[in-house]
Parts: structure tokens; sequence; C-alpha cells
């Protein structure tokens, strides 16, 4: 039978490499994006191509209507969801007093609100099956706290709190709620670090490098596979070796 997984912000960066590695892994994905329908689509027919299954589907996770939307358009192409990977983030680099307050709402509604709602619609699907798995995009910065994200480091460690909240909530219904808390991973979101900034952070690092989108998608696989199955309420860091 088929497992279908929904992972939010699929069409770039972190997201893509999860919804590939997913497929690679027997899921059958929902390819989620906000604007960037070709990315989407590239991502959906480059699943398709290796032998899986994809769609692209756009929501903005942070209006409700817009996800309750999307979770039926995926159980109607691929049945009940049975994996959650909730990472659409966007990310606000400032000082907070010189945040709008349209900013700071934007960051709460994308970056927390927006997993919050979506793992409702993922619990209604899976607890009648009594199985599933919600996996979080958390950060570093939700663990230590970033000076000048301020509010983006809040939603990270809200979405920490939320993951080991659920997990309670929802471990009796068979379901697990974990978290993978990256550190500097190169994708869009960190376009305006200079390679200068880069090679800091790389020494900065224990394995002296900075991470790529597949290593995160490769720790999502493994709490998404059958081998983390008393595995819950856990933030696993994919941050080469940084104390946090
Ligand atoms: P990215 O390259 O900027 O990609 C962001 C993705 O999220 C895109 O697919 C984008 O869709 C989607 N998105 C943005 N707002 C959305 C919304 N309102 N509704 C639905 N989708 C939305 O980011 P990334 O670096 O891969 O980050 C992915 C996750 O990892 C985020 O939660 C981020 O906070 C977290 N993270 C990243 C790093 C890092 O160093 N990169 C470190 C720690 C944690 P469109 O293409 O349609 O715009």
């Amino acid at each position: 039978m088929v497992k279908a997984a929904i992972v939010t912000g699929a069409s770039r960066g972190i997201g893509a490499a999860c919804a590939v590695e997913l497929a690679k892994n027997g899921y059958a994905v929902a390819v989620n994006y906000r604007v960037n329908r070709k990315a989407a689509e590239a991502v959906s027919e480059m699943i398709i191509s290796q032998g899986g299954q994809a769609f692209p589907i756009c929501a903005d996770v942070s209006k409700p209507e817009e996800v309750l939307k999307m979770f039926e358009a995926s159980k109607e192409r691929f049945g009940s969801v049975s994996l959650l990977v909730n990472n659409a983030g966007i990310s606000h680099i400032g000082l907070l007093q010189d945040m709008t307050d349209v900013e700071i709402r934007r960051q709460l509604e994308v970056n927390l609100m927006g997993a919050i709602v979506c793992s409702r619609e993922a619990a209604k699907q899976m607890v009648p099956k009594k199985c599933g798995s919600i996996i979080n995009i958390a950060s570093m910065w939700g663990e230590v706290g970033a000076s000048c994200e301020a509010v983006y480091s809040a939603c990270k460690a809200g979405i920490i709190g939320f993951t080991k909240a659920l997990a309670k909530e929802l471990g009796p219904s068979g379901i697990r709620v974990n978290c993978v808390s990256p550190g500097v991973i190169r994708t869009d979101m960190n376009a305006e670090l200079t390679e200068e900034t880069l090679r800091e952070l790389e020494d900065e690092t224990p394995l002296l490098r900075i991470g790529s989108a597949e290593d995160v998608a490769r720790a999502v696989a493994f709490l998404a596979r059958e081998e983390s199955s008393f595995i819950t309420g856990q933030v696993l860091p994919v941050n080469g070796g940084i104390t946090v």
C-alpha cells in the first residue's frame, strides 16, 4: 500500500531534498510550495523519473483554508497521510526594534502557526489509523538563540516545545512526533551570507563544513523509517557538531 507524505516548502532547499529522499524510501509525496510552481513541478518530475510518485501542490501554510485544501487534495490522490514534514519557513534578519508588526506576525504565522495547523490536519487523518509520523524542521537558533533573528529563534524554540508536547499527546495513538534541528545549511535562505562569512561558519563547525540539504533530508528519512519506531518527542541536531 502506498504511504503518503506531505512535505511543506518542498520546491527548494531542504524541503526539496526531503521530498526526493522520502520518495526513495517508498513515499508518495505531495510537494508543497507557495509561489514557485515551476520548481515544485521539477521536484515532482524528478521523483517520477526515478520511479516514484509525487505531485506539486500550492498552499500558503500560514492560511488555514489553503492548508485544509492541501490535505484534502493529498488524501484524494494518495489516501490518508502517513508522514508530514513541516519544513516551510522564512527567515528575517534584523534588529527587533526595526521589525514591523506585519513582519513579526508573518514570521509567527509561517514558521509556527503553519506547522501547528498542518499538524492538526495531519492528526485528523492519522489518529483514526493509529499510525503516522510528524517531523518538524526546527533550527539550531531555536535551541541557542540568534542575535538579529529573535523572532525566528522564538518560532523555532516554539516548534521544539510543540514537538515535545504533541509527541505526548499523539503517542498513545501510535503517532510519533520529532524534530530535526539543522545548523547552517547551504540553501537560498542563506544566499545573502558572503563567502567570507560562510568560511568563518565552517571554521566554527567541528566537521569544518556547512551542511547540505541532503544532510538534513537523510536525518528526516531516518526519523520517518520503521527503524526509529521507539523514538518520539526528540530533537535531532544536524549541525556538524556545534555544541548547543
Ligand atoms: P529555502 O531554500 O528558502 O526554501 C523555503 C521553502 O519554503 C520554499 O520551498 C518555499 O516555497 C517554502 N515556503 C516559504 N513560505 C511558505 C509558505 N508560507 N507556505 C508554503 N511554503 C512556503 O529554505 P531552506 O533553507 O530550505 O529552509 C527550510 C526549513 O529549514 C525552514 O523551516 C528553515 O527555517 C529551516 N532551517 C534552515 C536552515 C538553513 O541554514 N538553511 C537552518 C536551520 C533551519 P516557494 O519556493 O514557493 O517560495
